[in-house]
């Protein structure tokens, strides 16, 4: 069973939602960053005051800032993990690389959630969070575009990429990625 994975997609694809289910069944641990820098900006840390306004443009916070609570979480880990918003850039996934070299682990599977903008645009409007209106959706998604989705073609030349079809009920969407944890291969 893999259990040394990572979650790709768009914002809104319901990379969250799927992480967080999957490490409870599986007892991985769930490593958001976007939860976690909204922690800290909760908190009022100093952390989340140079976070706060870079996410309510959406866009990316400073890759030293992610890697260094990416880190501090996964040293010392000795089970599985789930990572959900990181890598978010090149830079990042290269840091990521060196980070669990050092640490002498490897990811085992790079989940891709692919859903059209469209629907992606609806379900983030109607979430509602501080950095969801319009104009800063549409900036996530550029910000994805050009930054994040270069990820996908990284995964797929280290033959870690699997993708499923993001669109169906939370269950239904569940048992796809399941499915992908006991299966060889992945996407060419
Ligand atoms: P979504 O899945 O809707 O994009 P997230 O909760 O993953 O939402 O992230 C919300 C915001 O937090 C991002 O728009 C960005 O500002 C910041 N963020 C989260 N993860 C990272 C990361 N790895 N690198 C830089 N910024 C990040």
């Amino acid at each position: 069973m893999k259990q040394r994975l990572l979650f790709l997609g768009p914002p809104g694809a319901g990379k969250g939602t799927q992480a967080q289910r999957l490490a409870a069944e599986q007892g991985l641990l769930h490593l958001s960053t976007g939860d976690l820098l909204r922690a800290e900006v909760e908190a009022g840390s100093e952390l989340g005051r140079e976070a706060k306004a870079v996410m309510a443009r959406g866009e990316l916070v400073s890759d030293a800032l992610v890697l260094a609570i990416v880190r501090s979480r996964l040293e010392g880990q000795d089970g599985g993990w789930l990572l959900d918003g990181f890598p978010r850039n090149l830079a990042q996934a290269e840091a990521l690389d060196a980070l669990l070299a050092s640490l002498g682990q490897s990811i085992e599977l790079v989940v891709l959630m692919e859903l059209d903008d469209g629907v992606l645009l609806q379900r983030l409007l109607s979430r509602g969070r501080a950095d969801d209106n319009e104009e800063v959706i549409r900036h996530r998604l550029e910000v994805y575009r050009e930054q994040t989705s270069p990820l996908i073609a990284h995964y797929r030349g280290l033959g870690l990429l699997q993708s499923v079809e993001a669109a169906g009920t939370v269950e239904v969407i569940g048992e796809r990625i399941a499915a992908l944890l006991t299966t060889q291969g992945t996407d060419s």
